[in-house]
């Protein structure tokens, strides 16, 4: 190996340029980074754009304050080390409500991801089956067992519970459905709580009862300036070469190395790295390890992705509630899966002459033709529905934008953490210089995101022979 280290980073989202900045901080100086973009753009689901003059998030829109084993979140943690800790700022109006009959209930408060812990909580929506939760004599799941979210909930609480509450709040996060997603993956709090707990109401407590919420402690933040002044202070903090438009299309082993083809067929671009972070989603990366490593390739190439498109209205003057947002359960028969009211739920995006800027996504797991509906339709229909929710006739917009995020949002389906750790597990005795970071594998989210790139960097050190000093 050369005495200066060549790692590449195949893929500029969070969890890519999260692994170029503790390259930085932890390998051995002069280090050369390189992070290959496919698009013109780094940030991947993380994209500021504008709409009637204010910041507005086109993609993801905030993230988690804590860590679910406590403490702040990998997302804080990177946003301090970039030196943009003073921009963070919290929802000024937290409470959503659920769409329940065609009308707005709040969501009610107690619950983990839509799961009670205390039945009578949730009455205003949803009436919990009698009776069903009844402790066996045994933890809910065995020590290795993983169960989608809607099979244990409908078990243990009913129908109701899973319909009007827990699929409406994992719809709104994964754009799935409670009956389709892996426990493990999507609650991991929950899962082990499972393991371990008779009764899922006791599970629920014990999950929460182990991440006490200091009473008042904000649960989500975002930067004043847009997740893209994110994205741009870690690549400039990274000291990483940035190649966008550069998509890399094979990998091919070379030595303990690797060598990247990078750029179009007719004038590809041969480069030979030390090591490479590959921070893709799951089915490039398949695609991309499918040669050298085809068991690997195998073992995540199978995840599937749901679509989604967020419709951004400027509506002049509009009648809305005080609340952040709303989320849709599916049997509501609505096109819109969840809407966010950005000028009530931000105190920074308040404007001064009356205009609210409301967001609303749409498209659920297998409806991908909805996302494909012409960006006047995807509007117009948003508008009315939202008039519908509201009980008022909105005022027509002034401006409106569309982004659709085609196969964007990862099933994890039961089993999932097992199959990612099988296969990490053969590319670590196979190819140990080539680490796999990303939504693909860890979970949806900036934090794990974070996380995950930065473990990847972390074993990529490990890797070629330990930290610089
Ligand atoms: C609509 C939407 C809203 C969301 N809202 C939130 C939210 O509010 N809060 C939150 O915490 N999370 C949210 N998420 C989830 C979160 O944004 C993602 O989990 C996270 O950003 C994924 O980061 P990543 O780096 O793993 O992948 P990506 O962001 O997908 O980045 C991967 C990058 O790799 C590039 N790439 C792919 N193939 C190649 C190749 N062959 N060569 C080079 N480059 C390649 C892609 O172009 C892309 O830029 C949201 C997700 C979506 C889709």
């Amino acid at each position: 190996m050369r005495a200066t280290w060549r790692v590449a980073v195949v893929g500029g989202g969070i969890a890519g340029l999260a692994a170029a900045v503790r390259l930085r901080d932890r390998a051995p100086a002069g280090t050369e980074i390189t992070v290959y973009e496919q698009s013109g753009a780094l940030g991947g689901k993380l994209r500021t754009g504008e709409l009637a003059g204010s910041p507005v998030e086109f993609g993801a829109e905030s993230f988690l304050m804590r860590d679910p084993a406590g403490g702040e979140s990998a997302a804080v943690a990177l946003v301090r080390r970039l030196g943009l800790g003073e921009r963070i700022v919290h929802p000024t109006v937290g409470q959503a409500a659920l769409v329940v009959d065609g009308g707005l209930r709040p969501i009610p408060g107690g619950t983990l991801v839509g799961v009670p812990g205390d039945l009578e909580r949730v009455a205003t929506v949803a009436r919990p089956a009698p009776d069903a939760d009844v402790d066996a004599g045994r933890p809910l799941l065995g020590a290795d067992e993983d169960v989608s979210v809607g099979a244990l909930v409908r078990a243990r609480f009913g129908d109701e519970v899973v319909d009007r509450l827990v699929d409406p709040m994992l719809g709104g996060v994964y754009a799935g459905r409670a009956d389709d997603l892996s426990l493990t993956t999507t609650m991991p709090a929950l899962a082990r709580s499972a393991r371990v707990e008779h009764t899922l109401v006791g599970a629920v407590r014990a999950a929460q009862a182990a991440a006490p919420r200091a009473p008042g402690a904000p649960v989500f933040g975002t930067l004043a300036s847009g997740l893209s002044t994110l994205v741009e202070a870690a690549a400039a903090a990274s000291g990483a070469t940035i190649r966008r438009g550069a998509a890399v299309r094979e990998l091919t082993p070379a030595g303990a190395g690797w060598r990247l083809t990078v750029g179009p067929t007719r004038e590809a671009e041969s480069v030979d790295v030390d090591a490479v972070v590959l921070a893709v989603p799951a089915r490039p990366a398949a695609r991309l390890l499918a040669g050298p490593a085809p068991r690997v390739a195998e073992g995540v190439g199978g995840l599937d992705y749901a679509s989604v498109a967020l419709v951004t209205l400027a509506l002049p003057e509009p009648e809305l509630p005080e609340l952040s947002g709303f989320l849709v359960p599916g049997t509501e028969g609505l096109l819109i899966k969840a809407s966010t009211f950005f000028t009530t739920k931000w105190g920074h995006l308040r404007r001064t002459d009356g205009l609210a800027l409301v967001r609303a996504s749409v498209g659920r797991y297998g409806e991908e033709r909805q996302v494909q509906r012409t960006d006047e339709d995807l509007a117009a229909t948003v508008h009315r529905e939202l008039s519908a929710v509201l009980g008022v006739p909105l005022p027509a917009p002034v401006a409106g934008h569309v982004q659709r995020w085609g196969g964007s949002l990862p099933q994890y389906t039961p089993g999932h953490v097992d199959r990612v750790a099988a296969a990490r597990a053969a590319l670590q005795a196979s190819h140990p210089t080539l680490v796999l970071a990303g939504a693909g594998y860890d979970g949806v989210g900036i934090p794990i995101c974070v996380r995950s790139g930065e473990t990847a960097a972390e074993e990529i050190i490990t890797a070629l022979g330990g930290p610089g000093t």
